[in-house]
């Protein structure tokens, strides 16, 4: 277990040096644990022993089988997967924020399950950036249009956008995809629709490429690989 916690240290050290770099704070960029396929006692020991908070899923399946074991240890869990309509009463009982929202089908219903359960719920649009055609996320030009439709959306508040960069060796591609994500949040901020005031968060960068995300504008990265290394 020490050796995920000086894992998770390394990328700390990276994240930070890439903010400092880019002269922003270091406390502007947080630490989302990518933690799929990793098994709940691994992530349980890890939040113990680091202090980190924040972790991120993306299969229902596999966050309703782990949240239980992670009951009275300190988190919060975000889902960054896609996200089918029969799994959202049940996600919703573990999560605080919902990264993958692509239409507004989806915060509609995610809207109405929130209110059923009496809560609010913390939301980020997804958006494709790269135009690969295995990313979901909505194309860049429709973001606008549908963060007004959430932020309309009385249950759901609008905290900012997630996107998966660009499967690509070339700097230059990656970094386009994630410039191209803060201007739809820039975009979206500055038309003044109601309820995006608040979105500023960008969920951006991983294992391979934060340094790229975070020279973007990243709020947040998402690293599973860097932590806990080559999924099996
Ligand atoms: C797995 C995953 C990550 C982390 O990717 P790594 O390359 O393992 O760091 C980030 N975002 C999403 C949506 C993921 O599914």
């Amino acid at each position: 277990m020490s050796d995920d916690v000086a894992s998770l240290a390394r990328v700390r050290e990276r994240i930070d040096a890439a903010a400092l770099a880019n002269g922003r704070p270091a406390v502007d960029v947080q630490l989302l644990l990518a933690v799929k396929m990793i098994d709940a006692a691994r992530i349980r020991a890890l939040l113990e022993a680091s202090g980190t908070t924040l972790i991120g899923q993306n299969r229902a399946q596999e966050l309703t089988a782990t949240e239980p074991d992670l009951i009275g240890v300190a988190h919060s869990t975000h889902f960054i997967g896609h996200l089918q309509s029969n799994k959202v009463n049940a996600v919703l009982r573990w999560v605080d924020c919902v990264q993958s929202v692509d239409s507004a089908r989806l915060a509609g219903r995610l809207d109405r399950a929130a209110a059923a359960r009496g809560r609010d719920l913390d939301v980020f649009v997804q958006v494709n950036t790269s135009g690969e055609a295995t990313k979901a996320g909505v194309h860049p030009d429709e973001a606008a249009d549908l963060a007004a439709a959430v932020g309309g959306l009385e249950h759901l508040r609008l905290r900012g956008f997630m996107t998966i960069g660009a499967n690509s060796p070339e700097t230059a591609r990656v970094r386009a995809s994630y410039d191209a994500l803060a201007q739809a949040r820039d975009d979206v901020i500055s038309s003044g629709s109601p309820g995006t005031a608040a979105a500023r968060e960008l969920s951006m960068g991983m294992s391979r490429d934060l340094e790229v995300a975070v020279a973007a504008g990243a709020t947040m990265v998402r690293v599973g690989t860097g932590v806990f290394g080559a999924r099996a």
